[in-house]
């Protein structure tokens, strides 16, 4: 199906959002009013600008307040619809959307209303201009689609059909039934937007906080499974009003867009595989292969945090098992958890100095080929290859805030493995330790946090569960986490709320390996002076209010540092942390039980303000 966005959706100017549309692949655009009044380029030029990014104007947008008027301002409102039919002509767009009423005069007159628009739609005719006609959700009268319908039927008039907006539609929870008994030829054209779940003003909700496909609440592929069922053939674009994307880069926010359009056809083509029998022609990525877990977490460090953060690992029970043959990285490993520390990344620029930052994900697949393949299919950008002679040959693509996330299968041969020379010293240290990693926290930038969860949940085939905010001491956050259907691969992608520059331990990236026991776990950490996080005694009395735990295990908890949660099935985690290593991470040893799927996120305030009050591992010793 064609591709489509309006303008509305990026930041800049209109060339600028031209350019960035055109950029990530978009097949056309739909122009925003407001966009046209600001840009210095007359309507003939900006016509010929689209044409020769070879992109097709899809519609001109909006035409306000036009219907349902007493008869002494029609004659204005016409007036004005031609000077927008003038411009929609020049702009070389087939179609101007009129959206249904908020003006205070017009009256609540169905037959008023399907009049001056079949009056409207005569005088488009003459332009060779159509009108497609929109429910507004917030439409003083008419705000849903099934009214609209009612009288774009009624005025019966070729050059006038309906404009469907999934936001409008969805936001009021509007049946969808109704969408199938339009006639497609009436279908004229689809706007799509998905949004959280929020309780507001739909007014404001809708122009704050809407987002890409795939980014909220909304089921659209099931509402785009009833439009493609009713007949429409049209193109799917993309209308988002987003504070965020507003103030972040075009070009980046168009790829998030063209990603989110590519995931919704696959989504789409996953429901029609069940229903054959639609003619569609639908973009379909190779399919998700499902994360068989973590190969390796890559840790960029400096010659201040390195000896640090590998002292912190052979307390935890990591062995250094092997030196890179060509790089100054090293292999650090026990059973299934492997941390690669990378001495020379230049991502650990002068003002991340002393720090150890996360900056690669190597995900295991049974098919690194296919997962490659997938993520081109889904724009992700390649990284070149940092290979030297007889080295393995891995692939790696680049999340949006550049994290490099390498696809590969480590119990095969070659492998990378053999990239690393053995160490024969590298003695395991005794006693229990991580056997895995469990999940891995992520920071993300302000701007790309919707863009780096759909990033993820399309390209490694994740599934999101719902956001969580939580108060940490020195900001309010959000986090949202995805996982595997296996569960193997888990991340938690976090954000402050406002945005900013929040600093300490509620933005700082983790690794949490998983363990077979957490407190045989812990009493070897502490046989080998792992520096656990103390937590305070209040913590365990409100622990003993809420869940009456067992006195013994509770005093052992107490006494180890151990964090719990317990989920409606009865599942449970146990968890503990280190303080931070500088001022971008930590470390976390989990160990779930009874099918707990959560991360413990109702600990992170708690967590959050333990570290701040414990000495830093790196700079305090
Ligand atoms: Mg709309
Ligand atoms: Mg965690």
């Amino acid at each position: 199906m064609r591709t489509s966005i309006a303008t509305v959706c990026l930041s800049g100017g209109l060339d600028e959002k031209l350019a960035a549309a055109a950029a990530a692949g978009f097949d056309g655009v739909e122009v925003f009013e407001n966009d046209l009044v600001a840009s210095p380029s007359s309507p003939t030029e900006i016509r010929r600008r689209v044409q020769d990014l070879g992109l097709l104007m899809e519609l001109y947008q909006p035409f306000r307040d036009f219907e349902a008027v007493p008869p002494d301002h029609l004659a204005r409102n016409l007036r004005r619809a031609r000077r927008k039919l003038e411009l929609t002509c020049l702009l070389g767009a087939p179609m101007l959307l009129v959206c249904s009423s908020v003006s205070e005069l017009a009256t609540d007159d169905d037959s008023l209303a399907s009049e001056q628009l079949h009056q409207l739609a005569t005088l488009a005719e003459e332009y060779g201009v159509r009108v497609a006609y929109e429910a507004l959700s917030w439409g003083r009268h008419v705000n849903d689609y099934e009214h609209a319908w009612r009288i774009v039927e009624a005025a019966d008039h070729p050059a006038l059909g309906v404009c469907l907006d999934s936001f409008h539609i969805l936001s009021r929870g509007t049946g969808l039934d109704g969408i199938g008994s339009i006639p497609s030829d009436k279908l004229f054209f689809l706007q799509l937007a998905d949004a959280p779940v929020l309780a507001m003003d739909v007014l404001q909700w809708s122009r704050h906080h809407r987002c890409f496909p795939g980014q909220g609440g909304f089921d659209l592929p099931g509402f785009l499974h009833r439009v493609v069922a009713a007949g429409y053939r049209g193109p799917l674009s993309l209308e988002v009003f987003n504070d965020v994307f507003r103030q972040a880069d075009p070009g980046p926010t168009a790829v998030d867009a063209m990603r989110s359009l590519l995931g919704l056809q696959e989504a789409l083509g996953h429901r029609l595989d069940t229903r054959p029998g639609a003619d569609l022609d639908l973009t379909r990525p190779p399919d998700a292969v499902d994360p068989a877990g973590f190969a390796f977490v890559e840790l960029a460090v400096d010659a201040s945090s390195g000896p640090e953060t590998e002292d912190l690992l052979g307390r935890l029970g990591l062995a250094h098992g092997g030196q890179h043959r060509s790089k100054p990285v090293q292999l650090w490993q026990r059973d299934d958890a492997r941390l690669v520390l990378n001495y020379g990344d230049q991502r650990l620029s002068a003002n991340l100095e002393g720090d150890s930052l996360v900056t690669a994900l190597g995900i295991e697949s049974a098919d690194p080929a296919q997962s490659v393949r997938r993520a081109g299919a889904l724009i992700a950008p390649r990284l070149p290859r940092r290979r030297g002679p007889a080295e393995a040959d891995l692939a790696s693509v680049a999340a949006p805030n550049g994290t490099s996330v390498f696809f590969c299968r480590t119990r095969t041969t070659p492998s990378w493995l053999d990239d690393f020379l053995p160490l024969a010293t590298a003695d395991r240290p005794g006693g229990d330790g991580p056997t895995h990693i469990d999940h891995v926290g992520l920071i993300q930038p302000f701007e790309q946090f919707q863009a780096s969860g759909l990033f993820y949940r399309l390209i490694l085939g994740l599934r999101p569960r719902g956001s969580v905010e939580y108060a940490a001491p020195n900001g309010l956050m959000r986090s949202r986490a995805l996982a595997s259907a296996g569960g193997r691969v888990r991340l938690a992608l976090n954000v402050p709320v406002l945005g900013g520059d929040v600093s300490g331990p509620a933005t700082a990236q983790h690794v949490a390996f998983g363990c077979r026991d957490i407190f045989a776990t812990a009493a070897a950490l502490r046989e080998r002076a792992l520096p656990i996080l103390p937590i305070p005694r209040n913590y365990y009395d409100d622990l003993d209010a809420r869940w009456e735990l067992d006195p013994a295990m509770l005093e052992a908890m107490r006494r180890f540092g151990i964090l719990y949660d317990r989920d409606e099935t009865g599942g449970e985690l146990f968890h503990l942390y280190t303080g931070m290593l500088g001022h971008r991470l930590f470390l976390e040893v989990v160990q779930r039980a009874g099918g707990y799927d959560g991360y413990g996120e109702s600990n992170a305030p708690v967590r959050a303000a333990a570290q701040l009050a414990a000495d830093n591992l790196l700079t305090e010793g």
